[in-house]
């Protein structure tokens, strides 16, 4: 059976899409850590991080390295912030947070609260200066 974020990538379920190349995806988390917390993922499903093949593993990196600096661009954070986990969805995916105040709270199970209308102005801001 797909994975939820295949459906995502095929439009059967929506997402707040940030960036889209041939083989990887970019959407806004739904349950953001921090404002333009980013999922990069590749297209091909694969479960685990690291059973990507190496290039594969480069190319999702680097394609997540382009997003990163959007947001950064987007956003003006102090840095961007990555955390690989994949324990509650089976397709391999890197987090990208926004870290905004030295202090903030870094971890998945911190959650801020976006509505719809604000989740779209977001990708829109944050998609206008990705360059892939
Ligand atoms: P992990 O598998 O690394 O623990 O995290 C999976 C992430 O996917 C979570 O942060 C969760 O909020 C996000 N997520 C789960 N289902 C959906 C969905 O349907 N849409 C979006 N945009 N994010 C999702």
């Amino acid at each position: 059976m797909a994975s939820i974020f295949t459906k995502i990538i095929n439009r059967e379920i929506p997402s707040f899409t940030v960036a889209e190349d041939d083989k990887h995806y970019a959407f806004l988390d739904i349950n953001p850590a921090a404002r333009g917390h980013t999922l990069c993922i590749p297209k091909k499903e694969v479960d685990y991080l690291f059973d990507l093949s190496a290039e594969e593993l480069s190319e999702l990196t680097q394609f997540s390295q382009k997003v990163a600096k959007g947001l950064d661009l987007a956003l003006e954070p102090i840095r961007t912030g990555v955390i690989v986990e994949g324990m509650e969805v089976p397709h391999a995916h890197i987090h990208l947070i926004p870290i905004y105040t030295p202090t903030q709270n870094f971890s998945l199970g911190k959650k801020i609260s976006m509505d719809e209308g604000e989740m779209a102005e977001l990708a829109e801001t944050i998609s206008k200066e990705i360059r892939l």
